[in-house]
């Protein structure tokens, strides 16, 4: 029986997000023939994101626009949901395994009175049979899961499963669906952003992340200027954050981020197990320790043995005669 597939295409600040394109991705390879891939985009300024949308493909984009939706609020984000839900009457919903994926699926499982398998790192389709693979204990070990009953609802990790292409003279319809507009619990009245990088940790191809040894708020400046010249990210271990180098929003691990970069690089990181546990998945792992017994070089694919404050530096002079020619 063929399957209606619903995307949840997120945006910020009226962008698309990378990981809209990776959920467009997984449910690609979940669709067998004839099923029918739709996606949902809502925000309050969502132009620009469905444009962008576009050339990926899906049988129908449905879009929710409201001023309600300009910053993210679950009540009217689920409101915005169910209205798409009641049209499109999905199989199965996918959702990035984002800080909003992760709130919004549980709460669409539950309306829909769906199973729901989380963090989802691969996929595979096993004659049909979509099989999902997840980390358990920390990404010490996987779990290969299928669901036995419909309907569906998968959150997708960042960065893990490939995104979708753009599919040449491709015939998407969009579909406005009105806002019920709930009378909201509670509204934000302002958003004050601690970070200013400009890339998101979480979907950073890049990540440079610091822990104790890089020793104050200072030490960190090297760190930003490696990531900046590779086009990554800032990340630290929650030593670094409860030190007070950086901001908790920059924490990796456990309680922090999951990262999943093509190339992690942990400077002054012992590598403990909680924060092992937000970067452990990473393609590359570079370790710089002036400790070689840190249990990071165990997971690392590169270590580099000596003092941060002479390796970063030279990495960032060597990359720039390479990248900036
Ligand atoms: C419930 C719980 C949840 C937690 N969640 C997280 C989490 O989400 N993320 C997380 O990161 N931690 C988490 N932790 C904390 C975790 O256990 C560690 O305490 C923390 O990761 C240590 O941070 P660190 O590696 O920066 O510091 P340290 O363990 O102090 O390591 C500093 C490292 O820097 C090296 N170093 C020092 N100077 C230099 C130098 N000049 N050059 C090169 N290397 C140098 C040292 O050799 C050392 O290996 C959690 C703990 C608990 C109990």
């Amino acid at each position: 029986m063929s399957k209606t597939i619903l995307v949840y295409a997120e945006t910020r600040d009226g962008k698309l997000r990378q990981v809209a394109l990776e959920t467009l991705g997984a449910a690609r390879l979940i669709a067998g023939d004839g099923d029918s891939i739709r996606i949902l985009v809502a925000g309050s300024n969502i132009t620009e994101a469905v444009s962008a949308l576009k050339p990926y493909g899906g049988e129908i984009i449905y879009t929710v626009e409201h001023d309600d939706l300009e910053h993210y609020n679950p009540d009217a984000y689920m409101a915005a949901i169910e209205a798409v839900l009641g049209v499109a009457k999905p199989d199965a919903v996918l959702f990035g395994h984002t800080a909003i994926g992760r709130d919004l699926a549980p709460l669409v499982a539950a309306s829909m009175d769906a199973g729901q398998i989380s963090d989802v790192t691969a996929i595979e389709n096993n004659s049909g049979e979509a099989v999902f693979t997840r980390p358990l204990y920390a990404g010490k070990a996987f779990e290969k899961r299928v669901f036995v009953n419909g309907p569906w609802v998968v959150t997708v990790r960042p960065n893990n499963i490939p995104a979708a292409e753009a599919v040449e003279g491709v015939d998407t319809s969009i579909e406005d669906v009105a806002f019920p507009a709930p009378s909201l619990r509670s509204v934000i009245k302002d958003v004050v952003r601690k970070t200013t990088g400009k890339i998101d940790l979480s979907e950073a191809k890049i990540v440079v992340s610091g822990g104790r040894g890089v020793k104050s708020a200072e030490g960190f400046k090297p760190l930003e200027e490696l990531a900046e010249l590779l086009g990554g990210a800032v990340g630290a271990s929650r030593g670094a954050c409860d030190a007070g180098y950086c901001d908790y929003a920059l924490q990796i691990g456990q309680t922090g981020k999951v990262v999943t970069p093509e190339i992690y690089i942990a400077c002054g990181i012992s590598g403990a197990i909680q924060h092992l546990a937000g970067m452990s998945q990473s393609r590359v792992i570079i370790a710089i320790n002036k400790d070689p017994e840190a249990p990071i070089f165990k997971v690392a694919d590169y270590g580099i043995v000596g003092d941060l404050f002479d390796i970063v530096p030279l990495l960032t002079q060597e990359f720039r005669k390479v990248l900036v020619s």
